[in-house]
């Protein structure tokens, strides 16, 4: 498994989606099952509408998320009262879901 420079520059960087500190691991080995491993994520993903950027996310993240769109996944953790649904939210208010109504976070 190699490297590209793109995810090693993510080492030591925030998650965009829970704020957990990204590490590429000294061990090559172990980094497909760290958690905190930057992976690429299609924040909306391809199959909906493809081209609309992606994002260095944790691996955890980027599971969990798996294909659902940026709202679709807030839903989702607010929800089951995930402590990432703030994050977010706020994350989408700064990007390109300024113009979405999103339903408050009543955990
Ligand atoms: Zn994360």
């Amino acid at each position: 498994m190699s490297f590209s420079k793109e995810i090693l520059v993510h080492h030591g960087r925030e998650c965009p989606y829970c704020h957990g500190m990204m590490r590429v691991p000294f061990r090559k080995k172990r980094a497909q099952n760290t958690d905190n491993f930057p992976t690429r994520d299609h924040v909306i993903p391809k199959s909906v509408m493809p081209g609309m950027g992606t994002l260095i996310v944790c691996r955890k993240c980027n599971t969990d998320k798996r294909n659902y769109t940026l709202p679709e996944w807030y839903e989702l953790l607010k929800n089951q009262c995930d402590a990432r649904a703030t994050i977010i939210k706020d994350f989408m208010k700064k990007q390109w879901f300024k113009k979405l109504n999103l339903t408050e976070n009543k955990c």
